[in-house]
């Protein structure tokens, strides 16, 4: 395997799958559980960040007539419903997995504290991040990367449902081309929309590398952690 440790960002829209009634789709769920289980068969050291755009998202509060600040802290305890979602699903599948949270709930999760994160990830369990950071006015992306870098990770791999990062939007445009690695500086220059702004530059000034590749293709994930190009590497 190229990277020993990982961080995995999902996005909790993804999670919505083609359910109409539930936020959560099972086969959804399911095909997570299996493909993060090919790397953790390989050794790979797994930290996860789900995201809560499937329940709730601090952007949609104002509209609501909900206070900003407020629909985002509505927003981190919805990636909470995600990560014990996904926990559950993990340990169905055998693997070990601990929950640490950036707001404090004690009855579900352990607080997050960077060293003891590390530690559960030397002994093998897969660690997911819920509540963000618990800030308001950040996003899950801003937490994968942060997080990664306190638990100094190889890379930040963010599964989506496109296979890497365009030249424009592969889902309007047919004439779109696929980048399979960029710098950050390029990246930056033309303004592709990779992650959210605070999210890239923490990458980019840590030198952490970040691939984007598509989460919904069988044995992706896999092939990404042991550094076959499958999706686009900024770095
Ligand atoms: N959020 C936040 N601080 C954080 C992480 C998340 O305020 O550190 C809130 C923010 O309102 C965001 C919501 O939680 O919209 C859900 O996360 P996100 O939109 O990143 O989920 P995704 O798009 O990946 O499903």
């Amino acid at each position: 395997m190229k990277y020993k440790r990982i961080l995995l960002k999902l996005s909790g829209e993804a999670l919505q799958g083609s359910s109409k009634n539930t936020n959560i789709d099972p086969s959804v769920l399911e095909q997570y559980c299996e493909e993060i289980r090919t790397i953790k068969d390989q050794g790979v050291e797994i930290a996860i960040v789900i995201g809560g755009g499937n329940i709730f998202r601090g952007g949609q509060a104002e509209a609501l007539g909900i206070d900003r600040v407020q629909g985002d802290y509505m927003g981190m305890l919805a990636t909470v419903v995600n990560a014990m979602a996904l926990q559950s699903s993990l340990e169905r599948h055998g693997m070990f997995t601990r929950l640490m949270s950036g707001i404090k709930m004690e009855q579900v999760c352990e607080p997050f504290i960077r060293r003891r994160a590390i530690r559960h990830l030397e002994k093998g369990r897969i660690v997911i991040f819920g509540a963000g950071i618990g800030n308001p006015y950040f996003t899950t992306d801003s937490t994968a990367s942060l997080r990664a870098i306190e638990v100094q990770a190889n890379v930040v791999l963010k599964g989506t449902r496109v296979d890497g990062v365009y030249t424009k939007d592969p889902e309007k445009f047919p004439d779109a081309v696929r980048y399979s690695k960029l710098s950050f500086q390029e990246a930056y220059e033309k303004n592709l929309n990779i992650m959210d702004m605070t999210a890239f530059t923490l990458c980019k000034e840590n030198k952490l590398p970040i691939i984007v590749f598509d989460m919904n293709k069988k044995g992706n994930l896999l092939k990404v952690a042991s550094g076959e190009e499958a999706g686009t590497l900024i770095s």
